[in-house]
Order: C-alpha cells, then sequence, then structure tokens
C-alpha cells in the first residue's frame, strides 16, 4: 500500500521532505501541496513529479487524496494544522517544534486524548541518527553503568542578523532538549543558562556562545555548549559520562584523507549534511509504521516536553537564575 503524503509548507525542509518521499522513501508519494507562498508550492510540486497544488492547508488536509500529512511550515502555523489533522483523523508529522507555546501543545495533547488515539509524530530526527543511536545502545547494555553527565556540542558555521539569543533555545537547543530526555529516558525538571565570553565574529545583539545546564528527574546534569557563528562548519554531537566509563560520538564525515603526516576529514556543512540519513530513517520507519496500521515516532507528548522546556529555558536566559520546570499530568495515552 503506497501512503499519500500531502505536504503543507514547501520551504526548505518541505522540500527535501518531499523528494526523499517520492525518490528514497518505501511505500510512499506526495499527492498534494501547500504553502502561502503558491508559486513556491507550485514549483515544489513540480519538483515532485506533479503533485497537486492546493490554495490553503485545510483544504489539503480534508481532501480523499491525502492519507497522511507532513507539516513543514512556520513553527507558528504547526498547531492549527496539528488539530484540524486530528480533527480529520487523519495522522501527521510535525516538524520540530509541536507548537512554539505550551498552550498550543496542551490543546494538541487534549485533542488527541479526546480522540482516543494517536496520530500526530514531531520531526526530531536525532532519535534516528547512528551516533546518537550507539551512546543509547551503550546506556542501555549497561557497558558505561549509570548515566551522570551528558555534555553535549551544537555548533553551526554563522546564523543571519534575523537569529536571536531566544532562539538558541527555541530552535537551536530545543534538539539537546529532546535528546537529553529520549537519550537518558527521562524528564528535565530544571534548567540554567550561563552565558560565556562572547565571540567578537556574532552581530552584537546575539549572545554567542550560550551555555545551558539541565538537570533530570534522577539528578543527571546535560550540558549544552551551542556556538551559532564557530565559522568552520556544522558539528554536533555528545559525551556521556557512566559510573564504569563514557560513551561519545564524532561529528561523522563521509571520509577521511592521510598524506603529508596529516589525517583531514570533512565537516558536515550544515544541518542538511550531517543528518541526512537520520531524516530518512525517521520518514521510513513513519511510512512504514503507516503501512501497518501504526504511529511510529516521537508522540505529541515528547513535543510538550520540548516545547515546556525551551518556555522556562527562554526565562532561564533573561534571568541567569536556575528554573524549575513542572509538566501537566501525562495522559494514559502517552504512557
Ligand atoms: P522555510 O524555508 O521558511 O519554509 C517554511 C515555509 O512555510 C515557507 O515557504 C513559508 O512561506 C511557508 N508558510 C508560512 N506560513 C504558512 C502557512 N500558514 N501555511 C502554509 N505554509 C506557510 O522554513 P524551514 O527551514 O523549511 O522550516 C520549516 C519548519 O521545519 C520549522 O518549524 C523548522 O523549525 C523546522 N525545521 C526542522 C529541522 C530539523 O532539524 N528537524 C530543520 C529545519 C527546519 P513564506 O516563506 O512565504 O512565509
Amino acid at each position: 500500500m503506497t501512503i499519500r503524503v500531502g505536504i503543507i509548507g514547501t520551504g526548505l525542509i518541505g522540500e527535501d521532505h518531499g523528494r526523499k518521499l517520492v525518490n528514497v522513501i518505501n511505500g510512499s508519494a506526495v499527492s498534494a501541496v501547500t504553502d502561502v507562498n503558491i508559486a513556491r508550492a507550485q514549483e515544489v510540486a513540480t519538483l515532485l513529479g506533479g503533485a497537486r497544488v492546493f490554495d490553503n492547508g485545510l483544504d489539503l488536509i480534508a481532501s480523499d487524496d491525502v492519507d497522511a500529512v507532513l507539516v513543514t511550515s512556520i513553527g507558528p502555523t504547526h498547531a492549527a494544522y496539528a488539530l484540524a489533522c486530528i480533527a480529520a483523523g487523519k495522522p501527521v508529522m510535525v516538524e520540530k517544534p509541536l507548537a512554539p507555546t505550551v498552550e498550543e501543545c496542551e490543546r494538541i495533547l487534549a485533542a488527541e486524548v479526546a480522540a482516543g488515539k494517536r496520530l500526530v509524530i514531531v520531526g526530531y530526527m536525532r532519535r534516528y541518527d547512528a551516533g546518537y543511536k550507539q551512546v543509547k545502545g551503550a546506556l542501555e547494555a549497561g557497558t558505561i553503568g549509570d548515566a551522570l553527565v551528558l555534555h553535549n556540542v551544537h555548533r553551526n558555521a554563522t546564523v543571519g542578523e534575523a537569529y536571536t539569543s531566544f532562539m538558541t533555545m527555541t530552535d537551536s537547543m530545543i534538539h539537546e532538549v529532546d535528546t537529553t530526555r529520549w537519550l537518558l529516558g527521562e524528564e528535565i525538571t530544571a534548567v540554567q543558562v550561563v552565558p560565556p565570553k562572547r565571540t567578537p565574529l556574532a552581530f552584537p545583539h546575539l549572545q554567542d556562545p550560550q551555555f545551558a545546564i539541565f538537570t533530570t528527574e534522577t539528578g543527571i546534569l546535560s550540558t549544552v555548549e551551542f556556538f551559532a557563528n564557530c565559522q568552520y562548519g556544522y558539528d554536533v554531537r555528545c559525551e556521556l559520562v557512566g559510573s564504569l566509563g563514557t560513551s561519545s560520538m564524532t561529528n561523522p564525515g563521509l571520509s577521511a584523507t592521510i598524506a603529508s603526516g596529516q589525517l583531514t576529514e570533512r565537516v558536515p556543512a550544515d544541518w542538511r549534511e550531517r543528518f541526512g540519513a537520520a531524516y530518512t530513517a525517521e520518514l521510513q520507519a513513519w511510512i512504514t509504521g503507516l503501512q501497518h496500521g501504526q504511529i511510529v515516532g516521537p508522540s505529541a507528548w515528547e513535543g510538550y516536553a520540548a516545547t515546556k522546556v525551551v518556555e522556562v529555558g527562554v526565562e532561564a536566559v533573561k534571568t541567569g537564575a536556575r528554573m524549575e520546570i513542572a509538566y501537566v499530568e501525562k495522559p494514559a495515552l502517552y504512557r
């Protein structure tokens, strides 16, 4: 059975995911697209071999030609589309964040609970990255003992002037929030943000780098160094320190060259290159699950929890204080 996907938002990642759904993923087709920029939607529809172009997302969701929906429009539009998919009983993958506010995420949780079944997944693709999976595997196998400290590095070559010190939390460290929760299997209960000395190579309004400390339920510390203008490439990795050893990952290059006494390895240019394989694995898991009547991927609860942490995290950026995080009770649907 081919799953016919409708894509809402044909920007950078909407086009990327669309190409994978058409050319790489087994069992999927792209039957419909839409974007507020209709010319852009038309262009992507042609690139994807002639998907139908809808004037708006709600008509796309209602279409009989759409079995499942991929929401890759800008964050503030996510909640309305996710809620419409739940009302229509259609599976939906929402790119991160599930929604930018906790209030919207709670409405999505309530709608799914009222519907009595899971339909929503959120695009936290690092869960499908080979390196992160190996670190989690070392913890689960008991090889490194009890988890004590997780160190995360998240570096980006450069960012534009529109990027702010709060986006370090809402757009970037939100990935480490999800990685921390998933890798350690615990909720984050407190966050503190400590600003290091600033690089001279960032726009003056931006605190760069930014350093966060997340504390989990059992007291594991997860540190994040986020550096938006590191200049040299895209560098994302972690090291998990346990009571018996550590497990760490490299920023995987595709090849290395040894010559003239030097070992050189390519650093990925950006997130598309670094996590290309993870996006493919994430989409394949979603589509294969749908073919078997299952919803496979991070749940709306995972999306809610990540948004909750970064909402408090933004306050932590403002105050510098250690801020506690309290969640709503986890509905049985997500246990
Ligand atoms: P983008 O290139 O700006 O694309 C977003 C598209 O959505 C634009 O074409 C935009 O049109 C369109 N849009 C705006 N409002 C809309 C609406 N109401 N209905 C339909 N389309 C609408 O952004 P992007 O980089 O692809 O990011 C899209 C989403 O993916 C964001 O939530 C982002 O956080 C997420 N993302 C996740 C990852 C990851 O690693 N998982 C990586 C990148 C992006 P206009 O440009 O005309 O406004």
